[in-house]
């Protein structure tokens, strides 16, 4: 983003306290850019990852932990990224849950938390970053899909609905970017070994009736040509490219990161 060439980048990134979002938001910060970190957790770890990435990197982080389900705290999160930094150049819409079950025992408040954290969250975070970028000419939002948010898997209909919603706003905030230097992009990640995907393999045997090992081999593992679990620093490293001055005109595409999965 060279017209700010002079001005470390300031990013968000929600649901960064673990996982990817973590990984990505140590990509930023190694990149010198400023990090507002957001998500759950215990306070003391959370305030090490803080001070650890500033002190690592020389950067500013400040943390926020708005819930991803209560749009004032998502707006008050925003307004605390904007007041730290000046502006915000980059949102990255990462927090996310999973719950693996058969849709006629799917628990109702499961389904709507799921919608509410990893699609709605989006919407409120974007809307509230949106007309800035546009004034400034200048903006990056990704939303970390999922290859879930290209195809399905059977027991995650909450998350499949919800990824591929998310895949269609990015298209509809790409369009809205267009013409005004604001670029927004899905990140569709395969099966990458963060405490979500270690959480969902105990239900994913219950529900298939097969042992957690097998979850790993055949059901995990087996959507992946390579046999590999995509990396948060691999992913890290996407975002960082997405953010680029040679980014500039790729927006509104889902973009895999899933070892061949669906290309198959
Ligand atoms: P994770 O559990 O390690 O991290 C999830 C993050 O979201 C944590 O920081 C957590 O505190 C935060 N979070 C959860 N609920 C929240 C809420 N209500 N408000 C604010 N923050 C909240 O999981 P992860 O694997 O790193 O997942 C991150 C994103 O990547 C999710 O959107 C997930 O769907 C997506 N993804 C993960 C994988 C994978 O294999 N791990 C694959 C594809 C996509």
């Amino acid at each position: 983003m060279s017209q700010h060439a002079n001005a470390p980048l300031s990013a968000i990134v929600t649901g960064s306290t673990s996982g990817i979002g973590l990984g990505i938001a140590t990509a930023f910060a190694a990149e010198g850019w400023n990090v507002m970190l957001n998500g759950f957790g215990d306070a003391d770890e959370i305030e090490a990852i803080r001070a650890g990435l500033e002190s690592d990197h020389g950067v500013s982080v400040h943390y926020n932990g708005a819930d991803m389900t209560k749009p004032e705290e998502i707006r008050g999160l925003v307004e605390e990224a904007r007041s730290a930094f000046g502006h915000i150049d980059v949102l990255v819409n990462n927090a996310g849950i999973q719950h693996v079950s058969p849709v006629e025992e799917f628990p109702d408040a499961k389904w709507d938390a799921i919608i509410a954290i990893n699609l709605s969250s989006a919407f409120h975070t974007t809307k509230a970053v949106f007309g800035a970028m546009k004034e400034r000419k200048h903006g990056r939002i990704i939303n970390v899909a999922s290859a879930h948010g290209l195809v399905a898997s059977p027991f995650k209909s909450a998350y499949v609905a919800a990824k591929h919603g998310i895949v269609g706003f990015t298209k509809t905030i790409a369009l809205e970017g267009a013409e005004h230097g604001v670029t927004c992009n899905a990140i569709c990640p395969g099966y990458v070994k963060t405490p979500l995907v270690e959480k969902q393999i105990p239900d994913t045997a219950k529900a298939r009736g097969i042992s957690e090992e097998e979850v790993v081999a055949n059901v995990l593992l087996h959507a992946q040509p390579t046999k590999q679990f995509v990396t948060v620093e691999q992913i890290g490293a996407l975002a960082v490219f997405l953010c680029s001055d040679n980014a500039a005109q790729i927006t509104g595409a889902a973009h895999q990161i899933d070892g061949g999965w669906v290309a198959q």
